[in-house]
């Protein structure tokens, strides 16, 4: 065997190899169709649920925090005093529950209190300054209370 046989025998082996990737066993394939087909249905259903549960997925935490517009009833701590949230207008009579901004009670027309956020000391809503620490509380008049809907609220315990 001289170097041009060998030579030889190897193109062949090289050609034979890449035949095998090149040249599509037709009738492998058209046995493959419904696999193909199957495959082209499911592969976009599948890529659609994933994109839908991505989507899902970022606007979830959207949906589970909500906009408080109106009052809301404050809890009753374990003293049976109610649980005033720090920060945010409320009326002791009623016990309601204020959006920040707000500056008299709907029910009965009395001003809200507010607990300072630095000091805890209770004061009208209708002073943004307080007297006792200077912190400057500032009152937005649209409600930005956002709480998560589910599980405990911040703060309040030690107020009451
Ligand atoms: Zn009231
Ligand atoms: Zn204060």
């Amino acid at each position: 065997m001289n170097l041009i046989d060998a030579l030889n025998s190897i193109w062949s082996q090289i050609l034979q190899v890449t035949s095998m990737f090149v040249i599509p066993d037709w009738g492998q394939v058209i046995a493959a169709l419904p696999v193909v087909i199957v495959l082209g249905l499911v592969a976009p259903f599948l890529t659609f649920l994933a994109l839908g549960t991505l989507i899902y997925l970022a606007r979830k935490p959207r949906v589970s925090v909500r906009f408080e517009e109106g009052p809301r009833v404050a809890e009753i701590g374990a003293d049976g005093r109610p649980i005033f949230p720090i920060g945010l207008p409320y009326c002791r009579r009623d016990r309601l529950v204020y959006p920040s901004g707000a500056l008299r009670c709907e029910r009965c027309r009395d001003d809200l209190a507010v607990i300072c956020p630095m000091c805890s000391l209770g004061r009208s809503a209708l002073i943004d300054t307080c007297a006792n620490c200077g912190l400057v509380l500032k009152v937005k008049r649209r409600a930005v209370a956002v709480r998560a809907s589910a599980g405990p609220r911040p703060g309040g315990a030690a107020v009451a």
